[in-house]
């Protein structure tokens, strides 16, 4: 348990039972559930790994906590305002999640944010409260600024925040037109620049957001325009992830400046929203590296709500209702990826055959045996250094022709064999010469999952993001095998080889010895943040099954499972790229008819054949375990 960090990145939402099984708290309570058992019951579905799990009494704890710690905040620092959230669907846009978000967020008057025309158009249709605010970001073209307006008399509290300049005369001509006038928010490029991996979304060469003389500009043409009722709110967001609270503070001080500046030109500016930005602890080092960071959210909501109203109180200001767009410190925790580990790659698995004493062997071999048996008493760092050449020359020899497929082979295995036992004596010694230190990550088993990094952990491959990984059983058992993770893809990318540590990025993980015919599970946690949708199609292998859970109400352990979500198939996939399955089998068909009447295959082979590949394309994508 310790070693995983669960305790850390957790949240209180994982720990450890008394047999060694990992489980899930959703209401941060005692009540738990298994993992492996939501596992075990999805595979009586017929939905095995790789299995996205949604826990969504999480996603519902995640709503109250934000919100409750917002209206705490504000009460505390006797705040005139209130919190008015809206959740960010790009996030997450799948129809569970949203209706899970909206129904916790009901008591709460929590609203939705949406950044395209789609989002806009499910935003639209799934909104129901209508204390509750659509906030419509990114960029916009007509049609969405119409969707907007036509949104506004349907009686919803629509603002459309202005990203460029050139929005500005299209909202004035669009809403003119219709005869509504708009609720419309500036989006602040401010100077404080964000930190971490995401950073880029602030700053002066953002690509969103008004410069200070554009707002002056926008804000006159408004006025020209007898708008000046319509701008109410001002928007930033300094980018996902923020792992310093000092960035957070700094922005929002900066933003309020903006607002207070608006008020004072006469807007009746009433709506403050300081965006994303609200981050995750998936390191659980609480520190500001850009996996971690050094605030929760609590200290978050307190910051927001003191620096406003701090800087509206120098200026004689009224404070706004505040908005936040949180949307991974939402939905990161609640989902989980749970994938089977289907094999392992080891170097080591065929070791050096024991030297023949009569045959006479190639000069390296016999020195690199040497080295294995170090008969001259060399310190571990002499021992690398010749072996490293040792098979240098091998690999020469053998491309020169001196060496024969079995002698290059015995070269290997014994070079690997002198790596592993440097290795070992690596990790029990307290000093370790810097050349040895990248040993145990060279030497580490590789363990086959059935997953591809591309489609459920996207963000690790493009941007180096890192998840906690642990195994879902087996923990009270010491892991012991140094390992990294590789995918099914045909992708060398597909792979993860950096793990979340409190002191520093882990390359390896430690997991357990695989046991014949017991599958062994590993779960990747805090992936309900952007990973579902950005993730590809490489390999055609597609979306995992997926199931949402929910607890029991009146049993101490008890789940259920409501909805589940089949991935795709392999009809599903090929169908992306503008196959069909009946056409494909129809081509196949004409193959075996050949083969059949040309005497290669008989009649009933082909039938069944046919049968096989019809089969296969009702079937899912990935390794069937
Ligand atoms: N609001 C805007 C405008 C964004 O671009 C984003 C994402 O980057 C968000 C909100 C959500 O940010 P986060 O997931 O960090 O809360």
């Amino acid at each position: 348990e310790n070693y995983y960090g669960l305790k850390r990145w957790g949240g209180g939402h994982f720990s450890v039972d008394d047999e060694g099984f990992m489980q899930v708290h959703p209401l941060c309570d005692q009540r738990s559930i298994r993992i492996h058992d939501i596992v075990k019951e999805a595979a009586q579905k017929g939905l095995k790994p790789p299995l996205t799990v949604r826990i969504q009494d999480l996603l519902h704890t995640r709503v109250i906590q934000l919100n409750q710690l917002f209206r705490d905040a504000i009460k505390d620092e006797k705040y005139d305002g209130r919190y008015r959230g809206v959740f960010p669907i790009k996030v997450n846009q799948l129809r569970e999640v949203v209706e899970e978000i909206q129904d916790a967020g009901k008591p709460f008057n929590y609203g939705l944010e949406c950044g395209s025309k789609p989002e806009l158009m499910i935003a639209i249709a799934m909104h129901k409260d209508p204390k509750s605010l659509i906030i419509c970001n990114g960029y916009k073209d007509d049609e969405f600024i119409r969707l907007a307006l036509q949104g506004l008399r349907l009686g919803k509290e629509i603002y459309l925040v202005v990203e460029q300049l050139s929005e500005v005369p299209r909202i004035i001509q669009i809403s003119k037109k219709l005869g509504v006038t708009p609720r419309i928010g500036f989006r602040i490029k401010l100077s404080t620049v964000g930190e971490g991996k995401w950073a880029s979304s602030s700053g002066e060469d953002a690509k969103f957001g008004l410069t200070s003389p554009e707002i002056i500009d926008g804000a006159r043409r408004l006025k020209r325009a007898g708008l000046v009722e319509s701008l109410r709110l001002i928007h930033f967001h300094i980018g996902s992830q923020v792992p310093n609270i000092q960035t957070i503070k700094k922005a929002t001080v900066e933003a309020a400046r903006f607002y207070c500046e608006l008020k004072k030109m006469g807007f009746p500016m009433e709506l403050m929203d300081v965006g994303g930005g609200l981050g995750i602890d998936y390191d659980g080092s609480r520190s500001n590296y850009e996996s971690s960071m050094n605030y929760t959210m609590r200290e978050y909501a307190r910051d927001v709500v003191y620096n406003i109203k701090s800087v509206c109180q120098d200026a004689g200001i009224d404070v706004p209702d505040i908005v936040t767009e949180s949307g991974r410190a939402i939905v990161a925790p609640h989902s989980i990826l749970i994938t089977e580990v289907c094999d392992r790659i080891s170097k080591t698995a065929v070791p050096p055959r024991p030297a023949s004493k009569r045959k006479k062997i190639n000069p390296v071999l016999r020195d690199l045996q040497a080295n294995l048996d170090n008969e001259h008493g060399s310190t571990p760092l002499e021992r690398y250094h010749d072996a490293l050449q040792k098979k240098e020359e091998a690999n020469h020899l053998f491309s020169l022709g001196y060496l024969d497929l079995a002698e290059r082979a015995q070269a290997d295995s014994t070079y690997w064999a002198i790596c592993q036992e440097l290795c070992e004596q690596a990790k029990h010694s307290r000093y370790t010469p810097e050349e040895l230190e990248s040993l145990p990550q060279m030497m580490a088993e590789q363990y086959v999952c059935n997953f591809s990094v591309f489609q459920s952990l996207i963000d690790h491959w493009a941007c180096k993001q890192l998840f906690p990984v642990a195994p879902l059983h087996r923990l009270n058992e010491s892991p012991d095998v140094d390992a990294t993770l590789v995918d099914i893809t045909c992708d060398s990318e597909g792979k993860v080889s950096s793990f979340t540590d409190v002191e520093d990025i882990r390359h390896t993980l430690r997991l357990h010895e695989l046991k014949p015919k017991e599958p062994y599970y590993l779960g990747v946690f805090l992936v309900g943040a952007y990973q579902d949708i950005m993730g590809d199609l490489h390999n055609l292998f597609g979306r995992v099954n997926e199931v949402h859970v929910f607890l029991e109400d009146d049993e101490e352990d008890g789940f259920y499972i409501e909805d589940s979500i089949k991935g795709f198939t392999v009809n599903d996939v090929i169908g992306f790229t503008q196959y069909d399955g009946h056409i494909l089998t129809r081509l196949m068909k004409k193959q075996i008819d050949r083969a059949t009447k040309a005497d290669e295959i008989k009649p009933r082979e082909g039938t069944r054949m046919l049968d096989e590949y019809a089969e296969l394309l009702r079937g899912h994508t990935y390794l069937a375990t």
